[in-house]
């Protein structure tokens, strides 16, 4: 039985500087649209990832778009999954034409939406001078999802913006759209667009003609969840979001 592993990348294998441990070795794995290193691994995630990759095909399962990929200096020579799962290319780096066909249904009728709560959410951070940048992800010309991040370590005005412009939005939604929030990234998400359909529809279309998968699926975040359910075994590194909310619950 082959095996295939689901892998988020950002705060699961590598993560940006200020979050690396003040010890230890560090290897530059992802830049900035400048060129300046921005992600690193660690020992320990380096040897994670040897030990991933030596017998099984790794399919990044993120919310980075192609560019953001391209710059991420790891030889990923599978499937891939981008933007939450709005984007499934083929190991050749082909768009899937059933997934896109899909995925541009999806985005036509978020895109109005996202549209306006990106017009909202910049005249809301002008107003109130606000250190937070946001925009729409998406490929293809195709917006998915909708990213705020804050600038300059000032947390709080993200938390500001989500309580006083995100959360009003969404509730006038119905229900629509969700919202990822961990750390400097605040995600508002089309209900279509999702890491777990994406990584269902690629389990099914390599199961359809009988073959069976072993499937791994390896996340940090909470809305990782849903697409580590999609899968046989689920793994998430210790002191994540994720982890937090399931291993490293304290027993009641
Ligand atoms: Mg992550």
């Amino acid at each position: 039985m082959r095996t295939l592993v689901f892998l988020d990348l950002d705060d699961t294998l590598f993560q940006s500087h200020r979050k690396c441990p003040q010890e230890g070795v560090l290897h530059p794995v992802a830049r900035l649209r400048d060129g300046s290193a921005h992600s690193f691994m660690t020992e320990k995630q380096r040897a994670f990832w040897e030990w991933l990759g030596a017998d099984a095909p790794l399919v990044p399962t993120t919310a980075r778009d192609l560019d953001a990929l391209r710059r991420v200096d790891l030889p990923f020579e599978s499937w891939s999954i981008l933007v939450y799962g709005g984007v499934l290319l083929d190991p050749s780096g082909a768009p899937d034409p059933e997934w896109l066909e899909r995925m541009r249904g999806v985005s036509e009728n978020a895109r109005a939406d996202l549209l306006n709560l990106l017009e909202r959410a910049k005249s809301h951070i002008q107003a109130q001078r606000l250190a937070a940048r946001v925009r729409l992800v998406g490929e293809f010309e195709r917006p998915f999802y909708f990213v705020a991040k804050y600038r300059d370590g000032r947390d709080a005005d993200l938390a500001q913006l989500d309580a006083e412009l995100i959360q009003p939005w969404l509730a006038a939604q119905g229900g629509a759209y969700r919202v990822h929030r961990n750390d400097n990234n605040l995600a508002v998400i089309p209900q279509g667009v999702g890491k777990e359909h994406a990584v269902r529809y690629l389990i099914d279309h390599l199961t359809h003609n009988g073959d069976e998968w072993l499937t791994i699926g390896i996340g940090d975040s909470l809305i990782d969840g849903a697409f580590i359910a999609a899968c046989d075994y689920g793994i998430t590194p210790r002191d994540t979001q994720l982890f937090a909310a399931t291993f490293g619950r304290p027993l009641l």
